[in-house]
C-alpha cells in the first residue's frame, strides 16, 4: 500500500506547485498594472470646423452650483457669487470621481448661432473608475433616454468609421404657467484607449480585462461626450453629431 499512496501524492503536490505558479504569473501580471499612457490628448481645440469653443467653469459649492463662460467673468479664479475656486468639474462630478480624474470640456458655438454642442473629455485616473456607463449618470440625472443607437462617422484618411453612441433624451418639467413642457436632448460618446477605439462599454470592459491579463498593463481610458439639444422626432441631430465628430477626432490622436 505504501508505493500506491506515495505515487498518488506526487500527481497531488504537481497539481498544488501548477496552481502556485499559476497564482502568481496571475498576481505578477495584474500587479503590474498601471500604465500612463493614453490614447488620445486631455485637451479640446480652439475651433472644430465652424465651432469654436469656450472656455467653461463651475462653482465647486454645492448650495451655489453657478456655471459660467470663463470670457464673461473679470477674474476666471473665483466664483463671483461665493467667492469659491472655480474649476472644469461641477460639484456632482468632483464628488463623484477620484481626485487624478483628468477633465477637459468646452461649449462650441457656430457663428450663425445654431447647434451649440457642449464637449467633453474624461481621462480615468489610476484606480480607473471615472469612466463608467453614461446610460447610469443620465438616468440619475433625471433624464429619460428614449432611443440609443450605434452610428457610424466616415473619417478624412482612414477606412473604418468612427463609431458612436448616441442617447436620444428627454426630461420633463414643468413651465412658469404650471403647464408641462418636456426638454428633448442628446448625448453622445465614444471610448478611447491607447490603440482602442470603441462606443460599446461592453467593448471596453472586455479590452480592458484582455490588456490586463494577457498583456499585463492597464492603460488609461478616456472617454469622449458630445451633448446638446435636438427637436423632438426628428433625426437631424445625428447629422450634427456626424459632422462634429468627424472634425473633432483628428484633432484629439496623439503625435508621437
Ligand atoms: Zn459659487
Amino acid at each position: 500500500m505504501e508505493p500506491t499512496q506515495k505515487s498518488s501524492r506526487w500527481p497531488h503536490l504537481f497539481v498544488i506547485a501548477a496552481f502556485a505558479v499559476a497564482g502568481w504569473a496571475l498576481v505578477f501580471k495584474t500587479g503590474v498594472a498601471a500604465s500612463d499612457e493614453a490614447g488620445i490628448v486631455l485637451q479640446l481645440p480652439a475651433q472644430v470646423g465652424r465651432w469654436g469653443g469656450l472656455d467653461m467653469l463651475f462653482c465647486p459649492d454645492r448650495d451655489c452650483g453657478r456655471q459660467y463662460l470663463a470670457e464673461q467673468l473679470e477674474n476666471p479664479n473665483v466664483c463671483p457669487e461665493c467667492g469659491a475656486p472655480l474649476g472644469n468639474m461641477n460639484w456632482a462630478e468632483r464628488s463623484m470621481l477620484p481626485a487624478d480624474t483628468g477633465m477637459a470640456r468646452k461649449y462650441y458655438v457656430r457663428p450663425d448661432g445654431r447647434h451649440p454642442i457642449h464637449a467633453t473629455i474624461v481621462l480615468s485616473g489610476d484606480d480607473r473608475s471615472s469612466i463608467h456607463r453614461p446610460q447610469v449618470c443620465m438616468t440619475a440625472a433625471g433624464h429619460e433616454i428614449t432611443a440609443s443607437r450605434l452610428i457610424r462617422i466616415p473619417l478624412a484618411g482612414r477606412d473604418e468609421p468612427l463609431e458612436v453612441m448616441v442617447l436620444d433624451m428627454a426630461r420633463s418639467y414643468q413651465r412658469p404657467d404650471g403647464k408641462p413642457a418636456s426638454y428633448t436632448s442628446y448625448y453622445a460618446y465614444w471610448f478611447v484607449g491607447k490603440n482602442r477605439e470603441t462606443a460599446s462599454h461592453i467593448a471596453r470592459m472586455f479590452w480592458m480585462g484582455y490588456d490586463r491579463v494577457v498583456h499585463g498593463v492597464s492603460h488609461r481610458w478616456a472617454y469622449i461626450a458630445m451633448s446638446g439639444e435636438r427637436i423632438p422626432d426628428s433625426d437631424a441631430h445625428l447629422q450634427v453629431i456626424a459632422d462634429f465628430a468627424s472634425q473633432l477626432h483628428p484633432a484629439l490622436l496623439k503625435t508621437e
